[in-house]
């Protein structure tokens, strides 16, 4: 009997399961040959880039014939600003996928176990299974992390929770208080990744931030990015922040020219523009109210979220109604990868989109 290469691969490279993005628009125009398509299948901005970030990184494609500054030496001084952080506790990535990824490699021995929530984000699953990890999903409750039930799964062979606040797909969110008692409440050989991505967008009043417990708590590491309210997605840039040893960590495993100069530079101008993250979020808050209530109309229920997306149950199989939405020029996000069947995640869009999603739901509903 031959070998085939999979018998080559690592057993946790055997195990991946391939990630299921947003259907790009171009992949749908030509199969289904639409022209003016929308996209909510991937909680981009809809407002665009920052302008401040978009004339950064023009600028800078002048000058792609340089290898990229591998410390991001200027975005680190001005995220360490902007964060009243130091600068030895950033660590750069190529998007904030990249982090979660250095954090598996830096942490995870083979049959390590890696705790996460039910419909929790998968990449954690990817970067923890491609690491050799063994991952344990603890039922969610409410659609959202058990905190209480993820801390009676941890062992003595736990070595990293991901947890994501607020969540994608569910948008749901932790306090601040019962977030730092589970921090509290955890063993010193595990290290906890705390997902930031869309904290821009969350206006709760007890909604946490992650950075002001990273003093107290030597193994948390907030990851955050520029891809959502910044609208930076496609330049890929995300970040970490963490104790300054753990930051040293990563950085001594993450490969020097990761992050290109047209995302360091478009950063650090996007980190200035709050004009676009002020414009961004009333937005995103008048949308998801909108969306909530016309679904609701609908008859269709609503998990409550506080992020710039809204995982919608249709109360039927949803595969066929987002090929209908397909087919009217509308790409959602099914989340039956996520054990989810009967629901849709959808980005909030301008009003504009949101009128173009509304017209065309009932009809797709309708089958
Ligand atoms: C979109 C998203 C990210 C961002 O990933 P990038 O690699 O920075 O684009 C991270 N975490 C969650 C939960 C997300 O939904």
């Amino acid at each position: 009997m031959s070998l085939s290469i999979r018998d080559l691969a690592t057993p946790g490279v055997r195990a991946l399961q391939p990630y299921q993005p947003g259907k790009p628009l171009g992949e749908l125009e030509r199969e289904y040959g639409i022209r003016d398509a929308i996209k909510l299948a991937s909680n981009e901005n809809p407002l665009g880039p920052s302008p401040l970030g978009l004339a950064a990184a023009r600028q800078a494609l002048g000058e792609v014939e340089l290898y990229p500054d591998s410390h991001g030496f200027a975005l680190k001084q001005a995220l360490a600003t902007a964060l009243a952080v130091d600068p030895g506790q950033l660590v750069l990535g190529n998007g904030s996928n990249e982090i979660l990824q250095l954090v598996a490699r830096a942490f995870l021995n083979p049959g390590d176990e890696v705790v996460v929530a039910q419909y929790a984000f998968a990449i954690f699953t990817t970067v923890a299974v491609s690491a050799g990890g063994s991952v344990v999903t603890v039922p969610a409750r409410d659609w959202g992390a058990d905190l209480p039930a993820m801390r009676a799964a941890v062992t003595d062979r736990t070595r990293v929770i991901f947890l994501a606040n607020p969540n994608n797909p569910t948008g749901t969110w932790h306090r601040a208080a019962p977030l730092r008692a589970f921090l509290e409440s955890l063993p010193q050989h595990v290290v906890v990744v705390l997902d930031e991505a869309y904290c821009e967008y969350v206006s709760e009043p007890d909604y946490p931030n992650g950075l002001a417990w990273l003093a107290q708590f030597p193994n948390l590491l907030v990851s955050r990015t520029f891809s959502k309210i910044y609208g930076l997605a496609g330049l890929r840039l995300g970040y970490g922040v963490a104790s300054a040893p753990m930051a040293d960590l990563l950085n001594r495993l993450r490969e020097p020219f990761t992050v290109n100069n047209l995302a360091l530079a478009a950063g650090e101008a996007a980190l200035a523009d709050h004009e676009h993250v002020r414009r961004a979020r009333d937005a995103n808050a008048q949308g998801l109210v909108a969306l909530v209530a016309a679904c609701e109309r609908l008859g269709l229920a609503c998990i409550p979220s506080v992020g710039n997306f809204i995982a919608v149950d249709v109360g039927r199989p949803a595969g066929p109604v987002y090929e209908a939405l397909l087919r009217r020029g509308v790409i959602v996000r099914p989340l039956a990868p996520y054990g989810m069947p009967n629901h849709l995640r959808i980005t909030i869009g301008t009003p504009a989109q949101m009128d173009r999603l509304l017209a065309a739901l009932p009809q797709a509903l309708a089958g």
